[in-house]
């Protein structure tokens, strides 16, 4: 591991799959306290907690769950740089000492510091089927809103991987929040060659606006809903 490692996997799953031409894996984004009820809670995120446990319940080949990972002093909270909520400042990854590719990082409140009940699942999730959590943002000055890599694309966390090690051909896409760390993270999807969906009624936005959708459609990532993807699993078992 270097220091610029941006985040940790807790299990890497075991599981055997054999080739195929559709072997499905859900990756849950950041269904955590702070985000449902806490810091930085997503307007309406609890009402989708029973559509994610459904969803993990059906025959995917594995149910991956992300989480925001920071340390207290972390570069994207507002208190790190005694500046205002929601402002920006520019950020550089910490290896870049030319300060070269200079980030826009909006400065949010203090969320999901690592082993806090903020971090932690939000109550109610089947928390206990997940085969892999990718823990992303664990380094102070790195951030990632993707599950996959983090903002200046230098560093992977370990998503590549496991999806890798499973075969996967399609991921979908659920939890928080729609226009940042799902919308990243499916768009590195299509970047790594998936076949990529975003579950639309398992999903809830910081932001009412169409934007993001519109963007992640236009980069190929594929919109569908908890019932289409339950008939289509379903069909393949
Ligand atoms: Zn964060």
């Amino acid at each position: 591991m270097t220091s610029a490692q941006v985040s940790n996997v807790v299990d890497i799953p075991t599981i055997s799959v054999e080739a195929s031409d559709y072997n499905p894996a859900l990756v849950v984004i950041d269904m955590q306290n702070d985000f449902v009820s806490g810091s930085l809670a997503v307007p309406d995120a609890g009402t989708i907690i029973p559509t994610v446990n459904a969803l993990i319940n059906l025959p995917f080949k594995a149910r991956i769950a992300t989480r925001d990972s920071h340390p207290d002093n972390h570069v994207s909270f507002a208190k790190t740089h005694e500046r205002s909520e929601f402002t920006t400042v520019k950020i550089y990854h910490p290896e870049d000492k030319e300060k070269a590719l200079g980030m826009e990082q909006t400065l949010w409140p203090v969320h999901c510091v690592a082993d806090t009940e903020g971090a932690d699942f939000v109550t109610g999730l089947e928390r206990m089927k997940f085969d892999a959590v990718i823990h992303k943002g664990t380094h102070p000055s790195i951030e990632s809103y993707s599950a996959f890599r983090d903002i200046w694309g230098r560093g992977e966390t370990e998503l590549p991987k496991v999806l890798r090690q499973v075969g996967v051909t399609d991921v979908y896409f659920c939890g928080l929040a729609g226009d940042y760390c799902v919308k990243y993270t499916a768009k590195d999807s299509v970047d790594y060659g998936y076949n990529t969906w975003v579950i639309r009624d398992a999903v809830r936005s910081i932001s009412s606006s169409n934007l993001s959708w519109d963007e992640m459609s236009k980069k190929g990532v594929k919109f569908t809903t908890f019932e289409e993807v339950r008939d289509k699993l379903r069909s393949i078992v």
